[in-house]
């Protein structure tokens, strides 16, 4: 086979999981043999992002986020390192009754792999990720740097153009510019426009110091109403921080108006804030949970998030350009989407290191058979779901998400194409259960499902 150049200047678009994953990966991976190597990320945003709120993280992606060293760079963050997850309490919003638990670990009470889940600030995680990414001698990231286009015509580089007007050019591009992808739309695919779900979240950070009664879980809870949810959980160890989410069906008018008025003025605005606290109160207010009900009665700044989806089997890659991430699979509620975002990363750097003389195009083809099938499964699980428990007027679909197998790393064996051979190990720490997809049964998640629906009132 002809032997091609290894790329050596890689570009890549956009600061958030997906990018930093990448960029910390190949220059981990591929520092020691790859002379030269530069890597550099564009982020659109002027700095690590301040919204966003919390996110869920499985223990495959604590997994992998210990194997590129941001858990322990998290763990140096006192009290915004996030909090350990091991039951996520379930409760009827009406009638306070307790559900039933769900566990991040095995019968032994250990974590799968040695990790549990983790609730941390989006914020957190990112500031993480930028302290190991500076430790990297070759990787730079820049803000206030947002891509508009390019062009990867030519056989031997790709270009990246920005909204100040000035270009980057390199070897490769990873676009991991998210759900709404300019990469993806205006250079791989174009066309492919992200999608409304349907379902939004509606999110806020409460001081706890500020309540004055109890909670009724420890440190997570889902609370379920028929048509929705309400997720609540501490982010950090002295639970002070409580992040709220309600998750249910927002019409998407109600999104078009709360994006204008973001862009208007402050009446506007204020009125879009009073709006989306009478929603969020209509729909879980009446709760026979006291602390729920001053909760609600005492957080008056909601943010709106719109859930999309990337419709599935669309392009990947085209030229010398890759897409990783939400940018290519964002898929429905599920709250594993940050684990298959960075497992996107790890079995690119493996890959790309495994076959540094193949074409891209082959190495391309190579990830794409690697993770299409997984991703499609995920997918489809994911929207089938949801779809059928909003077809029956139910809204329990963001549970059966969360109880969803633990996502495990898929182990590909030496395939055919450029001839890779991929191996994400998923061993973790000591001797707990892997996490497999197997880790909690399909079974259970239906037949608790199914018992709640006659526990949950509307
Ligand atoms: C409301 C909500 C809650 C969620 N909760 C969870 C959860 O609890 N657990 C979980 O695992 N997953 C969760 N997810 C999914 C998870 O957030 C995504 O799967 C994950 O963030 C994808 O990472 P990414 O890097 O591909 O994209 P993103 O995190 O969206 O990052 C994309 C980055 O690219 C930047 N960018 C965009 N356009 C440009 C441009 N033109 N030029 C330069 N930079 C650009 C963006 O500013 C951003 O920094 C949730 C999603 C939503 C919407």
């Amino acid at each position: 086979m002809q032997s091609h150049a290894m790329p050596r200047d890689i570009l890549i678009v956009g600061a958030g999981i997906a990018g930093l994953a990448c960029a910390i990966s190949l220059s981990q991976e591929l520092t020691p043999s790859i002379p030269g190597l530069k890597i550099t990320v564009y982020e659109g945003t002027a700095g690590p992002s301040a919204s966003g709120g919390a996110i869920s993280l499985t223990p495959t992606a604590q997994n992998y986020l210990d194997k590129l060293g941001v858990l322990s760079a998290l763990n140096q963050m006192g009290s915004d390192a996030g909090i350990e997850v091991d039951i996520i309490e379930l409760f009827s919003l009406r009638s306070g009754r307790r559900l039933g638990p769900l566990r991040f670990t095995d019968e032994n009470g250990l974590g799968y792999g040695g990790y549990k889940g983790r609730r941390v600030m989006r914020n957190a995680l990112s500031r993480a990720m930028l302290a190991v990414i500076e430790t990297r001698p070759n990787t730079t990231v820049h803000f206030d740097k947002k891509v508009t286009g390019g062009s990867t015509t030519d056989d031997a580089s790709v270009t990246l153009t920005f909204d100040d007007g000035a270009t980057a050019t390199g070897d490769l591009v990873l676009g991991c510019d998210g759900v709404h992808s300019v990469t993806r739309t205006r250079l791989v695919d174009p066309g492919n426009r992200s999608e409304y779900t349907g379902i939004a979240f509606i999110q806020s950070i409460t001081d706890a110091h500020d309540l004055s009664l109890p909670m009724h879980f420890n440190r997570t809870a889902v609370h379920l109403t028929r048509h929705s949810s309400l997720l609540t959980s501490y982010c950090d160890p002295d639970r002070r921080m409580l992040f709220s989410a309600a998750i249910l069906r927002v019409n998407e008018h109600l999104i078009e108006r709360y994006q204008t008025a973001a862009k208007l003025d402050c009446r506007e605005q204020a009125s879009m804030k009073m709006s989306i606290r009478y929603l969020v109160r209509t729909q879980f207010a009446k709760s026979a949970l006291p602390a729920i009900r001053e909760l609600l009665d005492h957080t008056e700044d909601w943010a709106l998030y719109p859930v999309y989806q990337v419709r599935q089997r669309g392009r990947w890659h085209k030229g010398r350009i890759l897409l990783l991430g939400d940018a290519a699979h964002a898929m429905p509620p599920r709250d594993e989407s940050a684990a298959y975002s960075i497992e996107d990363a790890l079995i690119f750097t493996q890959i790309l290191s495994q076959n540094r003389h193949a074409p891209l195009s082959a190495i391309f083809q190579e990830y794409e058979t690697a993770r299409r099938e997984l991703v499609n499964r995920a997918f489809d699980a994911s929207r089938r779901l949801w779809q059928s428990d909003l077809d029956k007027g139910l809204f329990p679909g963001h549970v059966r998400g969360l109880m969803s197998p633990v996502h495990g790393a898929p182990i590909v064996g030496k395939s055919g194409g450029a001839g890779v051979g991929v191996v994400v190990a998923n061993a973790g720490k000591g001797s707990a259960t892997a996490a497999t997809h197997q880790s909690f049964s399909d079974l259970s998640v239906y037949s608790l499902t199914r018992e709640f629906q006659g526990e949950i009132d509307s």
